[in-house]
């Protein structure tokens, strides 16, 4: 059954009209970087609960999340509108299969992010504990506008820490930025843009990608990864080159 603690909120970072970032402290159990953790908050006597991807690493005591407002979204209205000082519910035990332990060693790891799920990343960059089994990691962090890079200032902080074992690339898909690239992944990948800008390319011998987001960022990027790339998915009984985790 379920165990859910009490979680504090500390601090409730508002970022753009769309994103936001909760920080709270609750007496969880310890997790893994890349984890998720279901959060539960009372609507009109009804319990919602949704679960959210930890930022943070687990070492830290301080929990963040950073979560997208959906329009009439149940919960993420009410999540938006908590204070410091509030309560909600979180479990006990955390949840999830997109941490590096699932990945295999490799020389070239691409973590390929929409919106909110660089939240897994940003948590599997700054423990370090299993990134010593790969050689170079490539983020490719796509958003729709350039404010929405909320979390490239702590990636950037983490790349100084491993000098040039990290590239980042940052995609926007609905306005132009001499500094990023303009699109959409699957197809900046077929028009191989992304390749030929920072030089790295995908092939079975070397690669393993994590996709984590937009669905349908995940189906269409690991369509083209099988049909023109030659990779597999990654199964524990199947050992391939995708590891994937659908936000919706
Ligand atoms: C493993 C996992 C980890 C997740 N981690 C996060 C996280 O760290 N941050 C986060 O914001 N969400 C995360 N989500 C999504 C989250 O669980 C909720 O679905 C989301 O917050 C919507 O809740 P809601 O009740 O407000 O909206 P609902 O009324 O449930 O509406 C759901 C709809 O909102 C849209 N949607 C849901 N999540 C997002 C998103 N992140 N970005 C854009 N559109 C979205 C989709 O169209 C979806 O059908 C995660 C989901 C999974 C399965």
């Amino acid at each position: 059954m379920t165990e859910w603690v009490e979680a504090k909120i500390k601090k409730i970072k508002i970022w753009t009209v769309h994103l936001f970032s909760i920080i709270l402290e609750a007496p969880i159990l310890p997790f893994y970087a890349g984890q998720f953790a279901k959060l539960r908050i009372k609507n009109k006597k009804k319990y919602i609960n949704r679960v959210y991807s930890y930022v943070n690493e687990p070492k830290d005591k301080k929990l963040e999340f950073c979560i997208r407002l959906i329009p009439q979204g149940k919960m993420t209205n009410q999540l938006y509108n908590l204070l410091p000082g509030d309560s909600i519910l979180i479990t006990k035990q955390s949840n999830g299969f997109f941490t590096m332990f699932e990945i295999p060693k490799c020389k070239n790891l691409w973590m390929i992010a929409t919106g909110t799920a660089i939240g897994p990343f940003c948590s599997i960059l700054q423990d370090e504990s299993e990134l010593y089994k790969i050689k170079k990691i490539i983020i490719l962090y796509a958003v729709s506008y350039v404010t929405e890079l909320i979390y490239l200032p702590l990636i950037q902080k983490i790349k100084k820490k491993y000098k040039n074992r990290i590239i980042i690339q940052a995609i926007i898909s609905r306005e132009r930025h001499k500094k990023y690239i303009t699109g959409r992944i699957p197809i900046l990948l077929k028009s191989k843009k992304i390749e030929n800008k920072i030089q790295y390319f995908i092939n079975p011998t070397d690669t393993h990608i994590m996709l984590c987001g937009n669905p349908t960022m995940v189906k269409d990027t690991q369509h083209f990864l099988i049909k023109y790339k030659k990779l597999n998915k990654h199964l524990r009984r199947y050992p391939g080159h995708i590891s994937i985790e659908n936000y919706w």
